[in-house]
């Protein structure tokens, strides 16, 4: 029998990067081979993001053209899953008709049966239920890069902040168990991985429902001594549930990488109660200040910025500048405040005019930009044991990798002998967003010089999916 085709983009966030290769999996599992041309493919099928309005116009101006597609050739099998199906399984039902599979994020370990179905009985399945249980377990041989990867320990989110669309796509918080999360990592470091990255939305919050509850300080000290692991690093972690006992273990566990990622998302106590995070920032600094003593002055502390939430006055804004000079975040993702549908912040006036946002967005960036300058500088001359991910995507003939403070670091090698290894580099130059190292014995490589002039950072995790296209 000749083998079908499928093709898989993913929009959004690391947690449907993880969803797809799940996906990807039950795929393989029933014969299905991978595609990156849609126009080849007999099952075509979209893991999408509600987060930001443009993933999901791209969506469904794709599902325009399939109508077409499907017209001609009735055998198509198309399929929408994730937060869009969850969001708009009514509008997706009346304004794209010819989508066969409707399947949400909580069900996406169903696909492979739910394909099945379809083909049995020729007509299209719905499933987008925000209260069933989520079965995560994957075929590991089916992943994004050999020697890292990232493992879901919980699902959902019990915080209700008014900007955010995530309780109303993937339900409540639900944790994985110990035993189930252990026995994922085992078989990883048993295929090659060294470094598991630990997946939640408050994954500091892990452990909640389970028997005893056990937190994340407990989980970690569960995984630590998985053969083969050499790093383990958790995001995201939310400040209200950010505890001392999590901070011991980070401190305490050798293998426990020093990086918090930390989201503040404002520093003024007034945007904050509008944001419903629950915390203020005297509160926030104060956890940064713990997260200093009990891991050591130079754990690495990454955040979040929204500008321009509605109400944000000048004051407000210039309470987060102050927030991020004092705090030297070793990274800050920023955004500009976009109003989205079925969040509580989609029925308070969008008043910061786009001028204002796209303003502050660049003064808040140009703050955290002199930071990590600052930050960089000063590890120049230093040693530093790094990851080795691979070839740069910005310039194949250097290497890339990351420090445990989640650094990346560009220096040249080669590929066939360092990719996968934990090795030690001299820090040669800095720049804002990456550092440059060179292997012992080998000449300093400088941002500036002319070898690097085309080397600038690597995107966060950027490395090639066989099975899926992530936007
Ligand atoms: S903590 Fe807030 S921002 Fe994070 S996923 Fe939950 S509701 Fe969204």
């Amino acid at each position: 029998m000749a083998t079908r085709r499928y093709y898989l983009e993913t929009f959004g966030c690391q947690m449907n990067v993880l969803d797809s290769e799940i996906a990807a999996g039950q795929l393989r599992q029933l014969g299905w081979e991978p595609t990156d041309e849609r126009e080849q493919a007999e099952l075509v099928l979209f893991n999408t993001c509600s987060v930001r309005e443009k993933a999901e116009h791209k969506v469904w101006s794709r599902l325009g053209e399939l109508a077409r597609r499907k017209r001609r050739n009735p055998d198509l099998l198309v399929g929408v899953l994730g937060c869009m199906a969850q969001n708009h399984k009514e509008k997706l039902r009346r304004r794209a008709p010819h989508v066969d599979l409707i399947l949400g994020p909580r069900q996406i370990g169903e696909l492979g049966a739910a394909l099945e179905r379809i083909e049995r009985e020729r007509a299209p399945v719905v499933h987008a239920d925000l209260t069933g249980p989520v079965d995560l377990r994957r075929d590991i041989a089916v992943r994004g890069a050999r020697h890292t990867a990232y493992v879901t320990v919980m699902y959902g989110c019990d915080f209700r902040c008014t900007y955010c669309i995530v309780p109303s796509t993937r339900g409540r918080e639900d944790s994985r168990p110990i035993a189930e999360i252990r026995e994922e990592i085992e078989r990883l470091c048993g295929d090659g991985v060294k470094e598991v990255t630990l997946l939640g939305q408050t994954v500091d919050g892990w452990g909640k429902r389970l028997p005893g509850r056990p937190h994340l300080g407990h989980l970690l000290e569960a995984v630590h001594d998985v053969d083969g692991l050499e790093r383990l690093r958790f995001v995201t972690s939310h400040p209200s549930l950010m505890r001392e006992p999590i901070l011991r273990a980070v401190a305490d566990l050798p293998k426990v990488c020093e990086y918090l990622h930390i989201p503040a998302q404002s520093g003024s106590d007034r945007i904050l109660k509008a944001m419903r995070r629950g915390y203020t920032a005297a509160r926030y600094r104060e956890i940064c200040a713990m997260a200093r003593e009990i891991v050591g002055p130079d754990v690495a502390i990454a955040s979040d910025f929204i500008v321009g939430f509605p109400g944000e006055s000048e004051q407000d804004f210039e309470a987060t500048l102050e927030l991020v000079r004092s705090l030297r975040f070793s990274q800050a993702f920023i955004f500009k405040f976009s109003p989205r549908p079925h969040t509580p912040a989609w029925t308070l006036e969008d008043d910061v005019p786009e001028a204002v946002k796209r303003e502050r967005n660049q003064r808040l960036l140009a703050a955290q930009q002199q930071v990590q300058t600052e930050l960089h500088r000063a590890l120049v001359g230093s040693r530093t044991e790094i990851l080795v991910e691979g070839r740069s995507s910005h310039d194949p003939g250097k290497l890339t990798g990351r420090t445990r403070h989640n650094k990346i670091v560009i220096f040249e090698g080669e590929a066939d002998r360092y990719e996968g290894q934990l090795v030690e580099l001299e820090i040669t130059d800095a720049s804002p967003l990456a550092l440059y190292g060179r292997l012992p014995g080998r000449p300093p490589l400088h941002a500036g010089s002319r070898q690097s002039v085309r080397a600038r950072p690597e995107p966060a995790r950027a490395r090639p999916l066989p099975m899926a296209r992530v936007r």
